[in-house]
């Protein structure tokens, strides 16, 4: 307040430059593990999939969303979480780095804080980190093949690790074996490897691992008994139906139309 004295430091404020999103873009926040191929391997990943992991990242992204404002939709796989702030966010001002910088947080404190649900006693061996990126997009469009980039990209790493390692643990070869092996092959020849080969239809794998995961708000109506007591009436029993919001994960493709039409709330006009 203008009553409040200032001291003669104030002026260093102005060094702040401004980084506020331009408005009616979606504001996308991605996280990205600090160098998790290491961390993977001293934590003993399952490779190529690890359901822990990838159960821990879930969770603590889920805890972004219920803890901060306004994101409408988040995407993950591997090492790696996106999250839509809704165009119309006016948290933080819009500035990116408070929005982005909250995002991280929020997310490396809850891997740690929710680690022993998905490890149990393993110990953690020291504290992890992400990487943070903001990037904006004006369309419904554009916002669509964002998700779409990140979804194929799963798709490719996840193809190429599953035929990766079924070479190595059910076909006996070398990492250097298998690395040759897959070298210029398209994916049609990786899912046939894995069918005449290994009796393996790539399609059968777990939807997580093939499609990522895709977290979205959903509302369900619960209905609760209650009891009331009015004045000169018995107490009775009654159903009270109210809207809740809860955080709901698909396992599913999300570069088609049918996710977008079952779920029209997620992107705005
Ligand atoms: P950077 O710091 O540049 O991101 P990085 O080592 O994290 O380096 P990424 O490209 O992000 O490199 O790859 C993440 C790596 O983490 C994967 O290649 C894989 O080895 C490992 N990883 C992440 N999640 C899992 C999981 N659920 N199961 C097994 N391995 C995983
Ligand atoms: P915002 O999210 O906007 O930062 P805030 O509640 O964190 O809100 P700050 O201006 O950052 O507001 O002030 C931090 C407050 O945290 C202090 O005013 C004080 O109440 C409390 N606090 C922080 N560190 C200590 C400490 N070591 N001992 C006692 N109180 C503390
Ligand atoms: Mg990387
Ligand atoms: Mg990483
Ligand atoms: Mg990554
Ligand atoms: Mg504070």
């Amino acid at each position: 307040s203008s009553a409040m004295a200032k001291s003669k430091f104030e002026y260093v404020r102005s060094f702040e430059t401004d980084d506020t999103c331009l408005r009616n873009c979606y504001i996308v926040v991605r996280l990205d593990g600090r160098n998790f191929h290491k961390f993977a391997e001293q934590h003993q990943f399952a490779k190529p999939n690890d359901d822990r992991a990838l159960g821990l990242m879930s969770r603590s992204a889920r805890s972004v969303i219920e803890e901060l404002e306004d994101i409408t939709i988040a995407y993950g796989q591997s090492d790696e979480f996106s999250f839509v702030f809704k165009r119309t966010t006016t948290w933080f001002k819009r500035r990116a780095s408070k929005l982005m910088t909250h995002v991280a947080s929020q997310f490396s404190s809850s891997y740690v804080f929710y680690w022993k649900e998905f490890f149990g006693e393993q110990p953690l061996l020291y504290p992890p980190g992400f990487d943070g990126r903001v990037v904006l997009y004006p369309t419904n469009h554009n916002l669509r093949d964002y998700l779409s980039w990140r979804q194929a990209d799963c798709h490719i790493n996840n193809l190429y690790n599953t035929v990766f390692w079924t070479l190595i643990q059910k076909g006996g070869l070398t990492t250097t074996q298998a690395e040759d092996r897959l070298k210029g092959t398209l994916a049609s020849d990786k899912n046939e490897i894995l069918f005449s080969e290994f009796d393996t239809n790539y399609n059968n794998e777990s939807a997580v691992h093939r499609k990522g995961t895709t977290l979205i708000w959903e509302k369900r109506n619960e209905t609760v008994s209650k009891r009331i007591k009015r004045p000169n009436e018995e107490e009775q029993q009654v159903p009270v139906t109210r809207s809740r919001r809860k955080v709901e994960a698909y396992y599913c493709d999300i570069i088609g139309d049918q996710f977008w039409e079952e779920h029209p709330d997620v992107l705005e006009d």
